[in-house]
């Protein structure tokens, strides 16, 4: 039998109670609601001082309210500072995506989502980041593990991208018609996003 919050693939993990999700974007909270909320009272936490610019930060809240909103999920934003952003990833902002500056923009983001957790006395918490097929979810599983060890909150560790959880959260959000971004959220992954389709034109 595992420990609450413990299981580490792709189905739902053996739990109840309450559960915020740290979320991002509409599109991977659509695969995180349709398996987390079959055992759990969920919420949503929008967090997200890596997003720039401004505007492409408004209008993934605005898709994640509409998505909320219709679903009848509660939805709790966070603060948007992305001077905190900036803080966090400062000594690794030099090196590419998926590197330890990824892993403490993870970690800055775990760590508000579990203290929320606490704050309002969810009995979990847990992230979307693990959908896409861009992100190393062995990488943000570590990360919510050492959150959990430093905070106190359990951390459910599900591996949402397994049991093709990606390619589901594309054809949920074809439905919704939700907006797609075309990079990871912060000005670095940005210009690197643009580099990497350049290239591509180019080739
Ligand atoms: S690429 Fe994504 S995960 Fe990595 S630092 Fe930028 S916003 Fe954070």
């Amino acid at each position: 039998m595992p420990e609450p919050g413990r299981n580490n693939h792709g189905a739902a993990p053996a739990g109840s109670g309450s559960l915020l999700v740290h979320a991002c974007c509409a599109p991977c909270s659509t695969v995180a609601l349709e398996r987390l909320r079959v055992q759990w009272r969920l919420g949503f936490f929008f967090y997200g001082p890596n997003i720039h610019p401004a505007a492409e930060y408004r209008q993934r809240l605005e898709e994640m309210r509409r998505f909320c909103n219709a679903e009848g999920v509660q939805l709790l934003e966070g603060e948007y500072r992305p001077a905190d952003w900036g803080r966090a990833i400062l000594p690794w902002r030099h090196l590419p995506e998926g590197s330890r500056r990824c892993q403490e923009c993870f970690r800055l983001r775990l760590r508000r989502t579990a203290e929320e957790a606490r704050r309002r006395n969810f009995d979990a918490f847990g992230v979307t980041l693990t959908v896409s097929r861009h992100k190393n979810s062995r990488l943000v599983i570590e990360t919510g593990r050492q959150v959990e060890a430093e905070s106190g909150v359990p951390f459910v560790d599900v591996d949402l991208k397994k049991q093709a959880g990606f390619e589901r959260s594309l054809q949920l959000s074809r439905q919704w018609g939700f907006y797609r971004q075309q990079y990871c959220g912060c000005s670095l992954s940005r210009s690197e996003g643009l580099a990497r389709r350049r290239r591509r034109a180019g080739a």
